[in-house]
């Protein structure tokens, strides 16, 4: 099984005609809910791929707690070590989208802020035989780096997405990791200079290498993906497709990639899979729902 460890939240989405100065009510278009939030969105990836999938985190004890559960749970994730935390909402992100498609977002972690040490004992049950630990960064860092403490201990591998975007993180988390898979902004954070193409991207990996990772896979978007692994390093070209709402793409990246390492497949074959899972989630709208399941992911590798 795959285990993945963070954020659950639920996005509340407004459309409006613009966004609203300081003070001023407008009135929006609609407003939807989707379940969200980078560690269920790569549980979902990696249950729609058809692998085992055990989601350890926390929602609050409210109904979004349960909506989000119920969904989860109907794309086949178990959820049974998913808290629901009496002293805290679920976490949410109020998103406005204008006609310009400008936005603004607002996260407010709610109960993925609680997650500590204390949730990492529920993991630990699954270790045994899981075959990797995804992690994120909606949680506080803390409870990444004793997640990532027990999967090193017991031998399973860590993938982390260091998202969202951060100056550092703490020099003993690199020495944890089998492998890091930043985006572009990620990469250029971490590393203090832009990063935009494989030559870049190849400076970046080399540092982070240095930090302690094994193997680093930097995301770039429509470009494609650099890989650098302990023996090798090489650079994949993105699939070219009618991109709509790029939107959980990097999650569903993350779910492809741990899915096909899962099953036995090599590094460069299962970033095919995560760029595959990737480009496909890009031709459609939203976090959840535009994630791709594995027969089309197989018919699209076969195209
Ligand atoms: P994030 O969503 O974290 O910003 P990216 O935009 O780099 O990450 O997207 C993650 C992966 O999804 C990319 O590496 C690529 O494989 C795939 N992808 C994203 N956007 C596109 C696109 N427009 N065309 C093809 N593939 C894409």
């Amino acid at each position: 099984s795959i285990i993945v460890f963070g954020s659950i939240n639920m996005d509340l989405v407004a459309r409006t005609p613009s966004l609203p100065v300081p003070g001023e009510t407008l009135l929006g278009y609609s407003f939807a809910t989707a379940p969200g939030g980078k560690g269920a969105n790569q549980a979902v990836a990696v249950a729609r791929l058809n692998v085992p999938t055990i989601m350890i985190g926390r929602v609050g004890s409210d109904s979004f707690g349960q909506e989000l559960l119920s969904s989860l749970r109907s794309t086949g994730v178990h959820t049974e070590d998913v808290l629901a935390d009496e002293s805290h909402h679920s976490g949410v992100a109020i998103i406005a989208v204008d006609d310009r498609s400008e936005n603004y977002i607002i996260v407010i972690p709610g109960a993925n802020g609680t997650v500590s040490a204390v949730d990492v004992d529920r993991l630990s049950q699954h270790l045994p035989g899981a075959t990797a630990l995804l992690l994120q960064l909606e949680i506080p860092l803390p409870a990444v780096v004793a997640a990532a403490q027990a999967a090193r201990n017991a031998g399973v591998k860590v993938i982390l997405d260091p998202a969202p975007a951060q100056a550092d993180l703490p020099i003993d988390l690199y020495a944890l990791i089998s492998i890091i898979t930043p985006n572009a902004i990620e990469a250029a954070q971490l590393v203090g200079f832009p990063v935009h193409d494989a030559d870049t991207a190849a400076q970046a990996a080399t540092i982070l290498q240095q930090r302690g990772v094994a193997t680093v896979v930097i995301k770039l978007g429509a470009t494609g993906v650099f890989c650098a692994t302990p023996e090798e390093s090489f650079f994949i070209p993105a699939f070219k497709v009618e991109a709509v709402d790029t939107v959980a793409a990097g999650d569903a990246f993350n779910g492809g990639l741990a899915a096909a390492l899962a099953e036995g497949l090599s590094i460069r074959e299962a970033i095919v899979w995560g760029a595959a899972t990737g480009a496909l989630s890009a031709t459609k709208a939203g976090a959840q729902s535009s994630l791709p399941d594995r027969a089309t992911v197989e018919a699209f590798l076969k195209e």
